[in-house]
């Protein structure tokens, strides 16, 4: 996710908070402190209890994220960051479960984690005292702790995908039916239409305070409540086609993800010549070097670049080129999804397809996208 900072790491897992995030810790520091304020405790100690419900908030989410990853790290799946931002959390788990069991167990680890939480808060707070009537600030705050954990425990075993209760969804009909696709796709299903339930209720609950002036709850609950649901509903069908996306690119290869009308030049071409030939009237970018069809390197703008342009007359293409041995490169067997890896893992553009020492196209990400694309349509 961009626009986020790193904090710490945690069991080998980066913890990153999204700038949205400082929103949320304001609006509920801002939110408990009204709350504390009303309840007749000082100003010191409002703020105190504020700062204290928001970090609180900071850590329930952190443990239910990483309780979710150190059971994919359990069963051997990387877990490369967690990211904080305004409506919860997300883990980046490399790749999805292999089995419907795995899955079921990563996805319930973390509403028991804040359920477990909730309990344990709820404990504490009944065996100081509980609601004896008595003001006590900090068992104010424990009681918040402790509903706060039990909402997102049960908020997030609604059985709509990708939440965690719709993940338990999917791998229940996945072992039924043995098709990860249609799981997936029917817990999404059911996602979007809790999303729009949702967002159905708060209009629901606005509706009322606008017109008859009360209701079950107030205003800003019902928009609270309209953003979640279409925010729900959004991520359901979002992932889905993520899903969708990555199955086909598992399915394609780099033979037909290819583009073969790339440009070829010899080491021996001067650069004054590919840039009077090539990058000015075409703006092609990037380029093979091969003699007799022999894979020798590549060439690309950057390279160039480096190069006096009072140099280019007399600098061959073979001296600046990535020597081939330093080329990332694919075979035409190899498939959409590690393609695609290779490009983000070395911010690459384009890939040259080698079979036996030539080159035979070259991946780009717009002709990977298309192929990807032509492949999901074909399925759908
Ligand atoms: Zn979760």
């Amino acid at each position: 996710m961009g626009g986020s900072i790193r904090l710490v790491k945690v069991l080998g897992i980066d913890i990153r908070i999204h700038y949205s995030w400082l929103l949320i810790f304001g609006v509920v520091s801002y939110w408990v402190y009204t709350d504390f304020r009303a309840a007749e405790y000082s100003q010191e100690l409002s703020a105190l209890l504020a700062v204290g419900a928001s970090a609180a908030l900071f850590l329930c989410i952190l443990a239910h994220e990483l309780a979710h990853s150190v059971v994919a790290v359990r069963s051997g799946i990387p877990v490369r960051s967690i990211t904080l931002f305004v409506l919860g959390g997300v883990a980046s788990i490399s790749r999805e479960a292999e089995r419907p069991g795995t899955e079921v167990l990563m996805a319930l680890a973390g509403p028991a984690c804040s359920l477990a939480i909730g309990l344990a808060c709820g404990a504490a707070w009944f065996a100081t005292g509980g609601n004896d009537g008595e003001v006590s600030a900090y068992r104010d705050l424990l009681f918040w702790v402790a509903s706060l954990n039990v909402m997102l425990g049960g908020f997030n075993l609604l059985p709509g995908f990708p939440m965690d209760g719709g993940r338990v969804l999917r791998a229940a009909i996945w072992r039924i039916t043995g098709d990860y696709r249609r799981a997936t796709r029917i817990a999404s299903v059911v996602g979007q239409a809790l999303g729009w339930l949702i967002a159905g209720a708060g209009a629901g609950v606005v509706i009322a305070y606008l017109f008859i002036g009360s209701g079950p709850l107030d205003a800003y609950n019902g928009l609270w409540f309209i953003l979640m649901g279409l925010y729900l509903s959004s991520i359901a069908s979002s992932s889905y086609r993520q899903v969708v996306l990555r199955e086909a690119m598992r399915g394609i290869t780099a033979a037909s993800a290819m583009a073969s009308d790339f440009m070829t030049v010899p080491p021996g071409m001067s650069l004054l010549q590919i840039v009077r030939d090539y990058v000015e009237p075409n703006r092609y970018r990037s380029f093979v070097v091969a003699t007799d069809g022999r894979f020798q390197g590549v060439v690309n703008v950057e390279n160039i670049r480096r190069v006096p342009d009072s140099r280019w007359g007399v600098t061959t293409a073979g001296s600046v080129m990535t020597p081939a041995g330093s080329v990332v490169t694919a075979t035409p067997e190899d498939d959409g999804l590690g393609l695609a890896a290779k490009m983000d893992q070395f911010r690459l553009d384009g890939i040259p397809v080698v079979r036996e020492g030539t080159v035979v196209g070259v991946v780009t990400r717009g002709s990977l996208a298309r192929a990807v694309q032509m492949r999901a349509r074909s399925e759908e």
